[in-house]
């Protein structure tokens, strides 16, 4: 999670006083920091992974598996560890939303050399290996994204009765949320703000012996019993959903308009990455009809009122007048404006320079949903000197109301302070997000080295560090080919939020085909460089005879976006290993790069399973299994003990990675030598992204 502020957070209903102030100064905030920085240039290629995990309890004699709800103790001991490391080789570790977990990254971001993507895998294997030192007798750390057991009876340790002040949950006890006052109070604001609990539902898989429940569609369950008779899988809090650990990578623009650039065209790759990683196909200890996490984590803080959802609130506007009402007028558009999305969700515009004006029946082809702004953030924006589409785009972010905010830190310099920017950036939490250098960077006073910023953020955390390396590295080479080869990847976005949808299917790699251009080196409309260079055309020139060119959009399998349809569109991979040959890649780097990328497209084939595929054969097969889709706590413990053996390499799964190997990791080597060999220095090393003009 994001931005941690310290001191006491005003609750809903009091901080309406001061709401608007936090957005308006938000903007400006935003304004400031965007004019000092907007001409920054040659900024170098730094990137970085995140990986969340959580921290669980397995009692094999009782058969049951449980949330250790020991994070913060855990964090303690991890940075205090971490101080005796090396950067090379180091971690650094933050607090997440759920107190059964943390989150970690590399020490230091990497940089643009050929080689740092060989040290992505030992990083994440010396997290995993910090971790697992960190743990107590009986305590698993697998890295899947959503906890099987969480809301299904006692499944805390320490054990603790369902519901509490935050979440008033029919399932989860408040005890699991992260005691830093953040977070409580998100949970709190967000159920106060929407007017009712968080409202998720997901499709029970129907097995042949599922009994048929409830619904679908009736008013939220006021009893567990009701709740539990429902055919959807019901969940009513946040945990649920940002209790998800998910895999992200950040990477640093050379200057805005590349940030705007690989923003847009990474936003068109989040459904396919999310349906390649899917690895949720259960949820409050029942199977699911769908693979994904993401529907979950969009519904459970989905803070919008009945009105912005659309609904009915004839009723909602009761004790208005005495200020006890959902709605008042210091909400973001009163707390009344429709608005189709909640903050959790897809991004709803491209944002790169030349959608912009000059271009604008392109801007109107592919930006082509409805895309709610406030007004009034707009004008401030526009009147501040920001071009419309990316006045557009923030304007968009402040539709939100600030969730949390702390006493005395409400009036601040707007020249100096980015709070309240960051208060509602850091709370829309979309496929991809747009960063501005932060505070704390070299360009506005401070000593970071941090420039224009782009996080991908769709993708399922994998069970193996071979495959959350694997999904990284593709990532970064994909953001490489796209801006060496000027790569155009877009397809109206109204067709990305249908491969969301498609994404998150059971067993979408073999049964969905997904909206891709076909001719995606037919350059973008007019490059966001100002004049292509000569060599940048030569480039694109044979990037087309190379790949071929022609054909329009078309729906393409994830194998035929990765390996090419067999016509005029050649694939990603072939791309990404032209463009390795092309900057001189060194041949160690060349051989790893290889065996990630054979990966991803055996698993798109069919050849391995996707985690969500083979967790659901699991429990399909367990003995204790009934065909009735319900997992027990005996198979949830023999499914995380595995998952927690095959994570750190002392069990194999062919089903999933056939034969690469992953080498055990063991707590002991923590600390000593990295426990797979770093880049030789003398390596020769290739910059990536070694951008050609
Ligand atoms: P978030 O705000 O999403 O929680 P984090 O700070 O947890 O972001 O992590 C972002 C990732 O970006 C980390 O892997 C970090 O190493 C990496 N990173 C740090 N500085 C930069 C930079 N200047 N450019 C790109 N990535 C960076
Ligand atoms: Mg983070
Ligand atoms: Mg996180
Ligand atoms: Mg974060
Ligand atoms: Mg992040």
């Amino acid at each position: 999670m994001g931005f941690l502020e310290v001191g006491k957070p005003f609750g809903w209903r009091e901080s309406r006083e001061v709401i608007e102030y936090v957005r308006t100064h938000g903007v400006a905030q935003f304004i400031a920091i965007y004019n000092k920085v907007k001409n920054i240039e040659n900024d170098e290629l730094l990137w970085g992974d995140e990986l969340e995990y959580g921290i669980f309890i397995v009692d094999e004699a009782a058969g049951t598996v449980k949330l250790s709800l020991r994070s913060a103790e855990i964090l303690a001991t991890l940075t205090e560890r971490e101080a005796k490391s090396e950067a090379e080789t180091g971690c650094h570790w933050v607090p997440e939303y759920g107190s059964w977990m943390v989150e970690g990254t590399p020490a230091r971001p990497y940089s643009g050399f050929a080689n740092d993507l060989l040290r992505v895998e030992s990083n994440m294997r010396n997290r995993r290996a910090r971790l697992l030192a960190a743990l107590r007798p009986g305590e698993v750390c697998p890295t899947l994204p959503c906890f099987p057991m969480l809301g299904v009876g006692d499944f805390t340790q320490p054990a603790a009765p369902p519901g509490g002040p935050f979440t008033e949950s029919l399932f989860v006890p408040d005890l699991v949320i992260n005691p830093h006052p953040r977070f409580g109070a998100l949970t709190q604001n967000i159920r106060t703000r929407r007017g009712e609990k968080v409202d998720i539902r997901m499709p029970r898989f129907r097995d042949t012996k599922t009994p048929t429940g409830t619904g679908p569609g009736g008013p939220p369950p006021t009893s567990l019993q009701a709740a539990l008779e429902m055919d959807e899988v019901y969940m009513d809090a946040m945990a649920f959903g940002m209790g998800c650990c998910c895999l992200q990578v950040t990477f640093q623009a050379r200057d805005v308009q590349e940030s705007r650039h690989l923003y847009d065209h990474l936003a068109v790759l989040s459904p396919i990455m999310l349906a390649l990683t899917a690895a949720t196909p259960v949820a409050r200890g029942t199977l699911l009809d769908t693979d994904a996490r993401w529907d979950i984590i969009s519904a459970s803080v989905d803070d919008r009122t009945p009105a912005e959802r659309g609904g009915d609130c004839t009723a909602c506007d009761e004790g208005e007048a005495e200020g006890e009402g959902i709605y008042s007028a210091q909400m973001a558009g009163g707390g009344r404006r429709p608005l189709r999305k909640s903050r959790y969700d897809s991004i709803s515009s491209y944002i790169c320079t030349h959608l912009a004006t000059d271009q604008l029946e392109c801007n109107q082809r592919l930006n082509d949903i409805d895309h709610p702004v406030d007004e009034a953030a707009l004008q401030q924006l526009l009147d501040g000197g920001v071009d419309e589409l990316l006045a557009r785009h923030i304007a968009h972010l402040f539709v939100r109301d600030p969730l949390v905010v702390f006493h005395g830190r409400v009036e601040l310099n707007d020249d100096e302070h980015v709070d309240h920017f960051e208060n509602l950036q850091s709370t829309n939490w979309q496929t991809v997000r747009w960063k501005p250098p932060p505070a704390s960077s070299k360009r506005l006073g401070g000593s970071a080295d941090i420039g224009w910023r782009v996080e991908f953020r769709s993708m399922e955390i994998q069970l193996t560090d071979f495959e959350n390396a694997a999904f990284t590295v593709f990532i970064v080479l994909v953001s490489r080919v796209i801006l060496y080869f000027g790569l155009n990847l877009y397809v109206p976005i109204s067709k990305v939020d249908e491969n969301m949808k498609r994404a998150q299917r059971r067993d979408a790699l073999h049964t969905q085909k997904f909206h891709f251009r076909q001719s995606i080196t037919s350059a973008v409309p007019c490059s966001h460089r100002k004049m292509p260079s000569a060599k940048r055309q030569r480039l694109q020139q044979d990037a087309k005879k190379q790949f071929g060119q022609g054909c329009s959009s078309t729906e393409m399998s994830i194998r035929e976006i990765l390996m090419g349809n067999g016509k005029c569109y050649k694939g990603l991979v072939p791309m990404i290993m032209a463009y390795l040959h092309a900057v001189g890649a060194d041949t160690r780097s060349l051989h790893t790069i290889e065996s990630y990328m054979d990966f991803i497209v055996a698993r798109a084939s069919g050849e391995l399973l996707t985690p969500a595929a083979w967790i659901r054969s699991f429990v399909r097969a367990h003995p204790d299994y009934k065909h009735d889709s319900v997992v027990s706590p005996r198979i949830a413990a023999d499914l995380m003990t595995k998952c927690h053996r095959v994570g750190v390499g002392s069990e194999k799964a062919p089903e999933l990675h056939g034969a690469f190997s992953i080498a055990p990791i063991r707590a002991n080597d923590a600390y000593s030598a990295p426990l797979v060999s770093d880049p030789k220095v003398d390596d020769k090393e290739t910059l990536l992204g070694d951008l050609v003009d």
